[in-house]
């Protein structure tokens, strides 16, 4: 007897069904190509602009309306689209903001862009330095001790290099493209840190002071990292709205923005399948679990 077809859901059927106007904001990082070749440390980071193209195109052949993630909503289902970081490899998308009108969010941690160093996620990993803690260690003292041989390395590498000042003048040239913050050197918000803020904000803030379309008051969580504290002492005046990649749906007007974190494919399965399962409430829990296992860990200096 032949097995019973496996009849896979279709498209983002699931969550438009409803009744309720659906609102997804994603969140992206590096982008490559089919004929990329293969990176050097985080796969997961590395999503092809093929890929992300598909599903922005499945996104719009379902009625979603591509908008800001901070501007009150249309009725209808919308979709945000956003970038952390500020890989040079983000101006890939161009072409795509264009063809779909996307208006879009980059967040950038201006640090890396300024000084031209490799983001200390992917330093870490060539450098084989295996006791890094990304969410408690001091960023800045780690950037002092990067070797010229990790730092060449990445920096000549399309797949893993920040975008250099006049590259990101360029692309926040482009109609669509818009900047924000996501503190200087990406030193996660919590712990002994949750004092540095005001600091990281200020310079993040100097550094984009000077480009087209800027929402200084918007800021992505370093690492997507808090605890009860990092909102409220942000909240009380810093910013006006913080960005997770806690994952589900966004309620229009709130401060905390939850955006659904996409990787590679490779690693976790379609793009579409990743925004479906982001509204599982397994997810949700486990990306919560997460955030106190690492408030735990950096209220006990671990
Ligand atoms: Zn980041």
């Amino acid at each position: 007897m032949p097995a019973l077809a496996h009849v896979p859901e279709s498209g983002l059927r699931s969550l438009t069904s409803g009744g309720q106007p659906v609102r997804l904001n994603l969140l992206a990082h590096g982008l490559a190509t089919r004929t990329s070749p293969p990176p050097q440390a985080h796969p997961e980071l590395l999503i092809q602009v093929e890929d992300l193209d598909d599903l922005l195109d499945q996104l719009a052949n379902e009625q979603f309306q591509f908008v800001l993630p901070n501007e009150p909503p249309p009725s209808g289902h919308t979709c945000s689209v956003t970038f952390d970081d500020g890989y040079a490899n983000n101006a890939l998308f161009l072409p795509i903001a264009e063809r779909y009108r996307i208006p879009f969010v980059l967040f950038v941690s201006s640090l890396n862009i300024e000084q031209q160093l490799p983001y200390l996620w992917d330093a870490k990993a060539v450098s084989g330095d295996g006791a890094w803690r990304h969410w408690s260690d001091d960023y800045r003292e780690a950037y002092r001790h990067l070797t010229p041989e990790t730092v060449r390395r990445l920096l000549g590498d399309e797949n893993h290099r920040p975008f250099t000042v006049n590259e990101l003048r360029a692309f926040a040239d482009n109609q669509w493209t818009h900047l924000a913050l996501h503190t200087h050197s990406h030193q996660p918000l919590v712990g002994r840190f949750l004092a540095t803020a005001a600091q990281e904000i200020e310079e993040n803030r100097r550094f984009l002071s000077g480009f087209p379309r800027v929402l200084p008051r918007d800021l992505a969580l370093p690492c997507g990292l808090y605890t009860p504290w990092t909102g409220k002492h942000l909240l009380n005046g810093l910013v006006d709205r913080i960005y997770t990649c806690d994952g589900g749906a966004s309620t229009p007007g709130e401060d905390m923005v939850h955006r659904i974190s996409l990787v590679s494919p490779t690693v976790r399965g379609s793009l579409i399948s990743q925004v479906r399962r982001a509204f599982e409430w397994k997810v949700w829990l486990r990306r919560q679990v997460a955030n106190i296992r690492y408030s735990n860990k950096v209220l006990n200096g671990l």
